[in-house]
């Protein structure tokens, strides 16, 4: 884990002991469950040191100055993470920032499987595990405007993945979207949906991962108004009719 560890002191997090063999646990349920399942391309460890783990983390810095918190920041705030797979990148900022009250969420009930196993094994307290639909728990009572973060990563185009994330955002809270090269392209695409789903853009910034020669820009968007009850539409609109 030395790639993860130094790569993660460098962005300003330094990781204690407890919390690299959290890491190492999560990437060898991730080996094993790979075998049986596919969860992630990403199979090297090396890679997911990289490009999963600190990949993840290297948007925590932003956020920690968006919300005003040191890093790791010591707020207790409500986060989901819609689509999250094999829990990225919601578990690696919950073992970074261990008292984060963290949803998980995604479609597909063998992921949801894998991250009951995840949570389990790493010992994570305040991790809620949801399988259903973004555009359905959307709308719920349960979900809808309760939290104060709502990440998401490779899930789907910004302007789709807008009328996913920020129903579940209350108001004043913050949309934290990773998204790769293609990010100013979807962005330009995107600008409707965000301030028809009651979003502002306060950041699109360029992230440097460490050791990752890669582009990475990471969206914040803060919830400035109520997302009109509309919103998020279902039966898979959202992707098919973008707003
Ligand atoms: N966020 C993870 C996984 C990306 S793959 C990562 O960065 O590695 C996309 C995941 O989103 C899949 O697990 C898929 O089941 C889930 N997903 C896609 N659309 C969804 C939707 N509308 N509601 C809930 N989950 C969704």
């Amino acid at each position: 884990m030395q790639t993860l560890t130094s790569g993660a002191n460098s962005i300003g997090i330094p990781l204690a002991s407890a919390q690299i063999e959290q890491f190492r646990a999560f990437a060898a349920l991730l080996a094993e469950w790979n075998q049986k399942m596919n969860l992630t391309a990403i199979t090297e460890s090396e890679d997911v040191q990289k490009k999963h783990f600190l990949d993840c983390l290297a948007g925590l810095p932003l956020v920690a100055e968006e919300i005003g918190a040191s890093l790791p920041p010591n707020k207790t705030l409500a986060c989901v993470d819609i689509g999250t797979g094999a829990g990225f990148p919601g578990i690696p900022l919950k073992i970074a920032w261990p008292n984060l009250k963290l949803t998980l969420v995604d479609g597909t009930a063998k992921k949801i499987r894998f991250l009951e196993e995840v949570v389990a094994t790493l010992e994570l307290e305040n991790v809620t595990l949801v399988q259903g639909r973004a555009e359905e728990l959307g709308r719920h009572r349960r979900f809808r405007g309760q939290f104060d973060l709502a990440t998401a990563r490779a899930v789907a185009r910004l302007n789709t993945l807008t009328e996913y994330v920020l129903p579940f955002v209350r108001q004043s809270g913050l949309a934290v979207i990773y998204k790769g090269p293609n990010a100013a392209e979807e962005f330009m695409e995107a600008r409707n949906a965000i301030e028809m789903l009651g979003g502002e853009t306060v950041r699109f910034s360029p992230v440097g991962v460490p050791t990752l020669d890669e582009e990475r820009r990471v969206l914040l968007i803060r919830k400035t108004r109520k997302t009109p009850k509309h919103y998020p539409r279902q039966q898979g609109l959202p992707r098919k009719e973008p707003l």
